[in-house]
């Protein structure tokens, strides 16, 4: 979901950074602030005044549907019904991914795309530490065995624009909770890639191929390393897939994707 874009952010770029950045960032606090004194905040799915801060009003955090056993053991795509343990699903044989298992805390439906929306786009941070908590639970075996976590890195035009990446945020959010420390830099964005939106399994396989790079310099940071991918939304899957061939190129021991929301057809039976 970093591949969404808005028009927006071309004309900020033709700006000077400093002293746009300065003001947009004084501008959007005071507006914040004098908003904050007038309205409570609201939840981002039902717009519901929040009392606590708790990001979604409860009654939106428990619609919310959670993922959860059974599941496609590597994959991470709920089953109908438990077939035993280990098991895979059709999509996981017939197309197996480069990172070895992959977890999300959610399904990603109406709530949970105006949560990561709000999230990623107005501002609302507030929202890590609850998204965080999901993933760590969600993705409790994978933390327990690795070493590093590393989010999906934006390029840094757009990280400019959005001013924070939100695979990071909650990177430390997860952090946080696991004791798994965040590996920055390792892994970077050297293309830009247009948006994902719209576009099939294969033509979203091709946009992000070659996008992720380990530099030579990084590579003892990455080599024989467990590592945990973290995103806010696994769609298709190309964009981690293509981040953990980038990550077991240069010498990871074994790559595995923990995201927020995973988008999953309705009803799914194991081989
Ligand atoms: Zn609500």
């Amino acid at each position: 979901m970093n591949e969404l874009i808005s028009a927006s952010q071309d004309k900020a770029e033709n700006l000077a950074p400093s002293r746009f950045t300065q003001f947009r960032g004084g501008l959007r606090a005071v507006l914040r602030a004098a908003l904050d004194i007038a309205l409570p905040p609201l939840c981002p799915s039902c717009r519901a005044p929040l009392g606590d801060g708790a990001g979604l009003c409860a009654a939106c955090w428990s619609k919310l549907s959670l993922i959860e056993p059974p599941y496609c053991a590597r994959l991470g795509i709920p089953f109908a019904y438990d077939p035993g343990p280990g098991l895979l699903s059709m999509e996981a044989i017939a197309n197996p991914p480069a990172y070895d298992r992959a977890r999300a805390a959610v399904r990603y439906d109406d709530i949970a795309r105006q949560l990561v929306m709000s999230f990623k786009y107005a501002d609302r941070l507030d929202l890590a530490p609850m998204m965080g908590q999901r993933m760590a639970r969600a993705g409790r075996e994978l933390l327990g065995q690795a070493d590093a976590l590393l989010p999906v890195p934006l390029h840094w035009r757009r990280l400019w624009a959005r001013r924070f990446n939100q695979s990071a945020t909650l990177a430390r959010a997860i952090s946080d909770i696991a004791g798994v420390p965040v590996l920055h830099g390792a892994l970077k964005r050297v293309r830009a890639t247009p948006q994902q939106v719209g576009l099939s399994k294969t033509e979203r396989a091709d946009n992000v191929q070659g996008a992720f790079r380990v530099l030579a310099e990084e590579k003892p940071q990455v080599a024989g390393r467990r590592l945990v991918l973290s995103d806010d939304v696994l769609t298709s899957g190309a964009t981690v897939d293509t981040c953990a061939r980038a990550l077991l190129r240069a010498g990871a021991a074994h790559v595995d994707v923990l995201v927020f929301a995973r988008v999953v057809a309705p009803v799914r039976t194991p081989i």
